[in-house]
């Protein structure tokens, strides 16, 4: 089975408005697939479809090879574990507590491996504190734990970084690629922030106003990041002619800057300004940002629509 989760054409409407909006999207078995959109993309609605929370209004998805249109699919949903919105944790429960309600309403008979899942997501020595006393970033690896008692194929977690602070980030980051590593679990993760996922994910979707606007791997997607070099100059505009002429692919920045995107030597682009009677004042690597890529691709479809 090389893609865990099929989406195939889904619309959904709220009434008379489009929130989804014929989006297939294929994701691979045991990857980290980063859902990037704005707020009110449509990330939460395309998750609650995908885990039975909300019908589609259109269009159909299969996980495991099983269409959501067959009756199976409540079965195979069961190798699914989910935190939408908010973690599903009982506040006045220890972790170790939690887990095992989880546990008991799951039907298992042993708890001997509860303490390697609260190793799993670094809670082991949580005691009896109370989950109501936990940070944000702790509540959310509990509800992770949580959702991982069932020892799902599928994790889908619906922006899970969103408040925490750095170092919540960080843990959270190692937690999950520890997760999609040693337990083989597919996880589907969403955001408004790709530079968030950009240390984690192995490919994206990204969306923007109940659209898919592009799908890529984490390789393509760094390709497409475009690498430059930022000349600070005493007149960028006096470089054109010479640049045309040498068919160099630059874009002027503002009076005294201008970024270079052809792959050319620092003492080739100094001697084509002194040519152009400019004098260079500083070079400096300049990559695109990820953010800035994605909000080109949301401006980009913005002025088609
Ligand atoms: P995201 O998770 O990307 O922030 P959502 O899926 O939560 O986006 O929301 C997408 C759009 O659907 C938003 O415009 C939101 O207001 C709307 N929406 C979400 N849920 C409902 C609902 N139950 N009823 C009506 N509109 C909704």
């Amino acid at each position: 089975m090389d893609n865990v989760v099929s989406i195939k054409d889904i619309s959904k409407y709220y009434g008379k408005s489009q929130v989804l909006k014929n989006v297939s999207l294929e994701i691979p078995n045991g990857s980290i697939f980063g859902l990037v959109g704005r707020n009110g993309a449509g990330k939460t609605t395309l998750m609650r479809i995908i885990t039975g929370l909300a019908e589609p209004t259109s269009g159909s998805y299969s996980i495991s090879g099983v269409s959501s249109k067959d009756k199976n699919i409540l079965t195979v949903r069961r190798r699914m574990g989910s935190i939408i919105e908010s973690p599903a944790v009982f506040r006045n429960l220890s972790a170790y507590d939690n887990i095992k309600l989880q546990y008991i309403n799951l039907g298992m008979t042993s708890y001997d491996d509860i303490p390697e899942l609260l190793e799993l997501v670094e809670l082991k020595d949580t005691g009896k504190k109370s989950a109501g006393k936990f940070s944000l970033g702790m509540r959310q690896r509990l509800g992770i734990a949580v959702a991982l008692c069932g020892k799902p194929d599928v994790l889908i977690l619906d922006e899970p970084i969103n408040g925490l602070d750095p170092q919540g980030i960080i843990e959270m980051r190692e937690i999950l690629l520890r997760i999609n590593k040693e337990k083989h679990t597919t996880i589907l993760i969403s955001s408004h922030i790709l530079e968030e996922l950009s240390k984690l994910a192995t490919h994206y979707a990204f969306i923007d106003n109940g659209e898919i606007l592009q799908t890529l791997s984490s390789e393509e997607l760094m390709s497409k990041v475009r690498k430059s070099s930022r000349l600070k100059v005493s007149g960028a505009e006096r470089l054109c002619p010479v640049f045309d002429r040498e068919k160099i692919d630059y874009k002027i920045e503002g009076e005294d800057t201008v970024d270079i995107y052809s792959e050319i030597s620092a003492s080739k682009m100094v001697s084509l300004a002194n040519e152009a009677g400019v004098d260079v004042i500083s070079i400096a690597e300049n990559n695109e940002s990820l953010e800035g890529y994605f909000m080109n691709l949301v401006a980009k479809r913005e002025g088609i629509s």
